[in-house]
């Protein structure tokens, strides 16, 4: 009952406020794609219709960027974050794909660990939208000396237990430390975050010169976005704010000092972005026929991923000047 009751809830929208492009300041647009927020289907939905409680994905009119817009209000982005649904901060459930996310976590998780920790030694490590924290007790026995931001309470307060210093809020809010850090993470955390040139302002300063940021978000211009259209799952409206392509990354980053030295995909985001695209919207033997496209469309997207930028979630290494 607690799960019908907060579908329901995720089923009126409060009122949406239209914003102007949060990496240009332009305020024209142009709509790409109408999309339904995959936490709250209705039949309808499920049979490709969208209907109200709909979201726009749209394009800057200047700089091409990608972003949700109207958008909910600052206060009531929360609510489309149920818990008992929302997949990266779950421990049971979700059927199959939630089945191969925990089974294959531990090989995610060490390949990013390598990926930052190449050709130095342990280190200050932040990382910025730490969920639970698995990605900081990893390189905290790897030897680094972590600290995570987290605005979800319930995930902080469990990477906390887990022996992770972890500080909850906002990240351009919460009271960060004087120490700057050899490595600074986003791991698909910057694309839910509402204020991004602040975070940006905020978090620059405090990598340290010569230090690395690895930031992994998902790409609007991989196949499998491509394939799927409005129905790809990383639009996931309206928690996902904004969509970058690389030179927007670039665009982010550059003026705070950070050079792009690298771009690499992540090797499961195809097949779990793939997958769920096809699952989200349906169930039963459905789902299980659909399925298999998913992982014919997730393993393609994968040999097409490994051409640098071309991934289903791309990760932008920078070098702070
Ligand atoms: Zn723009």
């Amino acid at each position: 009952m607690a799960n019908c009751a907060a579908n329901d809830a995720l089923m009126a929208h409060p009122p949406l406020e239209e914003i102007p492009c949060p990496l240009c300041g332009e305020t024209g647009f142009r709509p790409i794609h109408r999309v339904w927020n995959r936490l709250s289907q209705s039949t309808a939905q499920a049979q490709g219709e969208p209907q109200e409680g709909t979201f726009s994905i749209v394009a800057c009119i200047s700089c091409g960027f990608l972003y949700l817009n109207p958008r909910p209000a600052l206060q009531d982005l929360g609510r489309y974050y149920p818990v008992e649904n929302y997949d990266p901060h779950r421990r049971s459930g979700g059927g199959l794909t939630g089945f191969f996310y925990r089974a294959l976590q531990p090989l995610s998780l060490g390949w990013k660990a390598r990926m930052v920790s190449q050709g130095q030694s342990p280190g200050r490590l932040l990382d910025v939208g730490c969920g639970r924290g698995e990605f900081l007790s990893l390189m905290r026995r790897r030897g680094w000396q972590v600290l995570g931001v987290e605005k979800d309470s319930a995930a902080a307060a469990l990477s906390q237990a887990e022996g992770n210093p972890t500080l909850t809020g906002d990240p351009v809010a919460v009271a960060l430390p004087a120490e700057e850090f050899e490595v600074v993470t986003f791991w698909h955390s910057l694309e839910h975050l509402p204020d991004l040139k602040a975070v940006v302002a905020r978090m620059a300063p405090r990598i340290k010169s010569g230090g690395l940021l690895a930031v992994a978000v998902p790409n609007p211009q991989s196949l499998d976005a491509r394939f799927y259209g409005r129905r790809w799952v990383a639009w996931d409206a309206p928690r996902h704010l904004v969509h970058f392509r690389p030179q927007d990354m670039e665009t982010l980053w550059e003026p705070h000092g950070l050079r792009l030295i690298g771009i690499r995909s992540l090797p499961l985001d195809p097949f779990y972005a793939s997958l769920l695209s096809e699952t989200s919207w349906t169930s039963g033997i459905a789902a299980a026929l659909k399925a298999l496209r998913g992982l014919v469309v997730g393993g393609v997207s994968f040999l097409v991923g490994l051409k640098s930028g071309c991934g289903s979630s791309n990760v932008y290494l920078f070098s702070k000047e």
